[in-house]
């Protein structure tokens, strides 16, 4: 090790994961970016040792009652961590705050308009709660502030091509013969044998909005009982408190309504007063529509001559709003539903809520901020790394991406490998030094490709044609099959909208290899992902003549303390929920007895343990196949866990839990069951995600076989290492947001180079040194 400096953070013995008595100094003050291959312990470094001992020390700090709310960590391994200081983690993981939660909610930005409207509103409908849509002063009565309302789905709900007595009404409790459906059948007001496409206007809307009616029902007559379809419907399911209704009824009803723009605000989601109060002729729900470029220039233009409160608080907007711009954010609108936002666009919004407070001193987390930039837009992304370190914070970042790791003022590369074979500092220094250095990163540093020129020729072609989803100008998208094309563009130019949306829509056939959660149960690992983990548990029961139950985690062999979890879940009410290793079975998930059980010496336990590379060699020749029985099942196994090597995941575990995986990891893990097969559409987002210089040339190679067995494979990416081996390149822009939505450019990577007017083009001519 070299000289200790006062100044760094000093961890010596770190052992989490794979990590292998790591001894590492971190420089304060500096921007330190962590480098290796996907599996080569730099999340071990950063996120488990560092930032959970951060926060440890940070609650110990607390009373004893805090203390006590607080989520408990346990001290990750290692012999001494010192000199650190708060941490802040500013991660990919989806933004909090459900449906009431907008980029403007989420910056606090919509709070500044929300002063200037009741500053300056004309007329003034309040306070500044009056303009808040999370705020019964200020929402709007019909939707409570969501903009959005439930609403019947007549189309489902009624067959019009029906009589009453033939069974127009499809909702199974108005069915023919009920009591409900008496009251429209028998009450005298309309012909029950009539089709309802037959009704006049007067009969349609008695029979859906009617209402205080004498009707019959069989002989019997009621008194202003009458009440039309929807009301009906909307009194029972709908303007009530639908969790007093079963699960069953529920599901029942979600098959008949339809989420839609609310009636009464328009999905401006805000009292009708609060929308005639006009600032600039606009009203604030105007102004959150707009563009965050364009609500800046409005903004901007109020005259401080004539309102010298108005302007100020303007100009509170307006500084937070071009921070936005700053990060490549500028194509948002603030009332842009949180739900609705990408993990990195995510990322770069709670960035910007840092950037904007005057903390000093505290050590900065990314995880891969690059995800989703284009490489025009990461030059603004270290201006921003730059600007947190120089207000005096130690900024640390896990990143691949070339342009990041030289914005470095120290470097560490893990490695060598992933898994076993990682879990050391391979070099630690400034980028120059790395860019020498003899380990994958380096080499990747030093490797520069070509742009491929002998392309495939495309068979035929898929088409979406006019599409004006979102930002989209009547786009005509064509995609040619049998070939890899490569669809880029900057953040927000309608890249996902176009592809994954307007493409994806049309053509349902496609394979969809996203990096959405995985709808899986807490016990889901890779193996049981892959589907291997029947074939394991009939291996082990036939070896030893017990019941294959007995090796399943959900059922009798699973240890009885953790149900088979491994780990022991705590929830607290408003923290995040804390998890610790279960300790009567050591995380090892089984009863001892079952322990005891073996399969070529090996127990459940120790082949979950495995990676799925040392189980394909463990499952393939010399392992238990080679033992006589089973072989088929364990060539089914090595087959499956084969996949996971194919796409990159070979280091991880058989038994790691699913939940724990990473946007990228889980995105191949899928492409793993989908593997293999041939005529089939391929769509990935961003699959190098994650993934090292060195992981991208196998991506790359595994991608290029899909294509040669006969498959096409249309991804969004802005590694110029794909879009260089891309057959076809489509560009969307030229900017982001309303400056976006067109296609500027298709053809080859080689036209691409020569193409004028597309960043893409300009940043891949840069990119060949
Ligand atoms: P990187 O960040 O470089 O991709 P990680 O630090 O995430 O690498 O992983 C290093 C090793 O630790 C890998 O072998 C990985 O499978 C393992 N690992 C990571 N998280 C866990 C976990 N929660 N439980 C068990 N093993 C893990
Ligand atoms: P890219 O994938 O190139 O980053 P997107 O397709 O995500 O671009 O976005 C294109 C435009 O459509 C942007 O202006 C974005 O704000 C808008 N947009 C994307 N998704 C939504 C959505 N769910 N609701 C409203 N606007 C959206
Ligand atoms: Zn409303
Ligand atoms: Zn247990």
């Amino acid at each position: 090790m070299g000289a200790t400096h006062d100044d760094s953070i000093r961890i010596t013995g770190a052992r989490e994961h794979n990590l292998k008595n790591v001894d590492l100094e971190i420089p304060k003050g500096r921007i330190t970016v962590f480098t290796g291959v996907s599996g080569s312990g730099k999340s071990s470094v950063v996120f488990d040792t560092v930032a959970v001992e951060s926060q440890r020390q940070l609650n110990e700090t607390f009373t004893w009652y805090v203390r006590n709310q607080l989520p408990k960590h346990e001290r990750p391994k290692a012999d001494t961590i010192e000199r650190l200081s708060p941490a802040i983690v500013v991660d990919q993981r989806p933004l909090g705050g459900g449906a009431r939660s907008t980029v403007g909610t989420l910056t606090d930005i919509y709070a500044i308009l929300r002063v200037l409207y009741s500053r300056c509103g004309t007329p003034s409908a309040g306070e500044a709660t009056a303009y808040s849509f999370n705020d019964p002063a200020g929402m709007c009565p019909e939707c409570a502030g969501l903009g959005c309302t439930t609403r019947i789905d007549l189309d489902r709900f009624l067959d019009t091509g029906r009589s009453l007595n033939g069974g127009a009404i499809r909702f199974p409790p108005l069915a023919v013969g009920t009591a409900g459906w008496q009251i429209y059948a028998t009450s005298g007001l309309f012909d029950p044998d009539k089709p309802l496409d037959r009704y006049t206007p007067r009969e349609w809307d008695l029979l859906l909005y009617g209402k205080g009616f004498t009707v019959k029902r069989g002989e019997r007559a009621y008194n202003n009982t009458y009440e039309g379809l929807v009301e009906n419907f909307d009194r029972r399911y709908v303007k009530r408190d639908v969790s007093a209704l079963s699960e069953k009824a529920r599901a029942m009803v979600r098959g008949f309504v339809r989420e839609g723009t609310c009636p009464v605000c328009g999905g401006a989601r805000l009292t009708a007063a609060a929308l005639k109060s006009l600032v600039a002729g606009r009203s604030i729900a105007e102004m959150a529509a707009l563009e965050v470029t364009e609500l800046s220039d409005v903004l901007r233009g109020i005259d401080p001559a004539e309102e010298p409160v108005g302007a100020a608080v303007a100009a509170r907007a307006v500084t937070a709003l071009d921070r936005l711009t700053g990060i490549g954010l500028g194509y948002l609108s603030l009332d842009r539903p949180a739900a609705t936002l990408s993990g990195g666009e995510g990322q770069r919004l709670k960035m910007v809520r840092h950037l904007g407070s005057s903390l000093t001193g505290m050590t900065y987390v990314f995880d891969e901020p690059s995800t989703g930039l284009h490489p025009s837009d990461v030059r603004r992304l270290n201006d921003l790394l730059v600007r947190l370190r120089d207000k005096g914070n130690t900024v640390l970042v896990v990143e691949h991406d070339r342009d990041v790791i030289a914005v470095a003022d120290h470097v560490v590369d893990m490695g060598p490998g992933a898994g076993a074979q990682g879990g050391e500092v391979v070099f630690a220094g400034t980028v120059r030094g790395l860019a020498a250095a003899d380990t994958p990163t380096g080499r990747g540093l030093r490797r520069v490709t070509g742009v491929k020129a002998d392309v495939r020729t495309p068979v035929d072609w898929l088409t979406v044609r006019d599409v004006t989803l979102h930002n989209l100008k009547g786009v005509d998208f064509r995609v040619p099959t049998g070939v890899l094309t490569v669809v880029t563009g900057v953040a927000g130019s309608g890249k996902s909208t176009l592809v994954s949306e307007a493409f994806v829509g049309a053509h349902p056939e496609a394979v969809v290899v996203d990096q959405s959660a995985i709808g899986v149960s807490a016990r889901s690992t890779p193996a049981t992902y892959l589907g291997a983990m029947d074939a394991v548990r009939a291996l082990f029961a036939r070896e030893n003549g017990v019941p294959a139950g007995l090796f399943s985690f959900n059922a009798a062999g699973a240890c009885e303390e953790c149900r088979g979890r491994g780990v022991i879940h705590t929830d607290l009410a408003y923290m995040d929920p804390v998890t610790s290793t279960c300790e009567a079975c050591r995380g090892r998930r089984y009863k001892d007895e079952v322990l005891g059980l073996t399969l070529s010496g090996r127990s459940v336990a120790e082949v979950l343990e495995m990676t799925a590379e040392e189980a394909v060699a463990f499952f393939g020749a010399g392992g238990p196949a080679a033992a006589g029985s089973g072989g088929d099942e364990a060539a089914g196994i090595e087959r499956k866990l084969a996949a996971l090597v194919e796409v990159g995941l070979g280091y991880l575990t058989l038994g790691q839990s699913v939940s724990s995986l990473s946007g990228g990891e889980r995105q191949r893990l899928k492409l793993a069951t989908r593997l293999h097969r041939t005529g089939s559409v391929y769509v990935l987002d961003e699959p190098t995600t994650g993934l090292h210089m060195a992981d991208v040339a196998g991506l790359l190679e595994l991608l290029d076989r899909l294509v040669d067995d006969g498959n096409t494979v249309l991804v969004i990416e802005h590694d110029l290492d794909v879009v260089k081996r891309a057959d076809w390149v489509v560009d969307l822009g030229p900017g982001g947001g309303r400056r976006g939505g067109e296609i500027v450019y298709a053809g080859t990577p080689r036209g691409l180079l020569a193409a004028r007017g597309s960043v893409t083009a300009d940043c891949l001519r840069g990119s060949l040194g």
